[in-house]
């Protein structure tokens, strides 16, 4: 593999996990995500899928190993098989891995797709098995085009990972019974607390659900033994004995920073690469791709992105308080 210089921040974290929102436009409008009259970004200035690919070479040049699409809904992007597929070719020479978070909606029509270009795991979005509840959180009715998806990557041989945002008085009860259920079909999981990124319609402190409180709930019904089992992201993980050994996984931004282990950056669909989820240090990729000179400026922008990246967030989550951040999570990137 030719690396040039590889990304290390001013804390000496090595930077070696992209994540890359090739839109931020989605089929479902996830009450805790976005509003339901959520403003998406023009279309002429998103990057198109060649730009997207180029930016790919360009990280996996400088040491990043590891590529999740996301977005947004990565697979609302129309055509975008044909960048996981331009990606794909460099796993083995320089990338390790590629990978995707998605809603799973529209999973089924592409799982065969992702396998064969080399996606091995895919985190699959799923905050509740109740229609009638999927609907509220997700404002679609959406829950068997998911389910489908799950089992359409599995048929295909994609390790699935359950992504769960634990939501107080919504989902809270479901969650040992979503557990098992993943578990008993063969995939780990992992349990996010809810962020204050973007606006939403409610506030979302009314359902903020601190997950070492659930952590505790589980311990009483179960058997959760540490791993050290890591996936590269910020998921620290137990197993379950009683559900057969399976992962769970606790993402916990707001009870239990876990920044000085960062080794991540996000670009969104526009080139916008953020240093850090929670900040607003941000290099414009766009223009250096774009410039006369693509390869000297994209270079100089990812050191910048280096020199700027902040230690860690200071996410806080309180009735009435502005998010810690405009931008949603589905700019940004998942
Ligand atoms: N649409 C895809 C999906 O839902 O999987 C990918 C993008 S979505 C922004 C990525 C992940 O972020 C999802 O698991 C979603 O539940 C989570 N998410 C979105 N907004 C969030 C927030 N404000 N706090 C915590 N997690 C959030
Ligand atoms: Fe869409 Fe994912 Fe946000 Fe839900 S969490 S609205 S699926 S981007």
């Amino acid at each position: 593999m030719s690396c040039s210089k590889p990304l290390v921040d001013a804390f000496n974290r090595r930077i070696s996990y992209l994540r890359l929102s090739v839109t931020d436009r989605c089929d479902l409008r996830c009450t805790y995500c976005m509003p339901e009259l959520m403003k998406f970004l023009p279309k002429k200035e998103v990057l198109s899928l060649e730009e997207l690919h180029k930016l790919g070479l360009a990280f996996i040049e400088r040491g990043i190993t590891k590529i999740r699409l996301t977005g947004g809904e990565p697979l609302v992007r129309r055509d975008v098989i044909q960048l996981v597929q331009a990606l794909g070719r460099k796993l083995g020479d320089g990338l390790e891995e590629l990978t995707l978070t998605t809603n799973g909606t529209q999973l089924a029509d592409h799982a065969d797709d992702l396998a064969a270009v080399g996606v091995r795991r895919i985190n699959v979005s799923l905050d509740t098995m109740d229609g009638e509840l999927f609907q509220q959180l997700a404002r679609r009715d959406r829950l068997v085009q998911v389910l489908q998806g799950i089992a359409a990557a599995k048929e295909a041989g994609i390790k699935v990972k359950i992504n769960t945002v634990a939501l107080k008085g919504l989902n809270e009860d479901e969650i040992p019974f979503l557990v098992e259920w993943a578990h008993a079909n063969g995939h780990d999981m992992t349990l996010i607390e809810v962020m204050p990124l973007g606006e939403v319609d409610g506030e979302r402190v009314d359902h903020y659900l601190p997950l070492p409180a659930i952590r505790e709930r589980l311990e009483k019904k179960w058997t959760l033994e540490e791993s050290d089992y890591r996936t590269g992201g910020p998921s620290r993980y137990v197993t379950i004995r009683e559900t057969g050994g399976g992962r769970l996984g606790f993402i916990t931004p707001l009870t239990n920073n876990f920044c000085a282990s960062c080794n991540r950056i996000r670009v969104t669909a526009t080139g916008q690469l953020y240093a850090c989820l929670g900040g607003s240090e941000m290099v414009d990729l766009r223009g250096a791709l774009r410039s006369d000179n693509p390869d000297a400026n994209l270079a100089a922008a990812l050191d910048e992105a280096m020199r700027i990246k902040p230690e860690r967030h200071h996410f806080e989550i309180a009735e009435g308080a502005a998010p810690a951040q405009p931008r949603h999570m589905s700019v940004t990137g998942g």
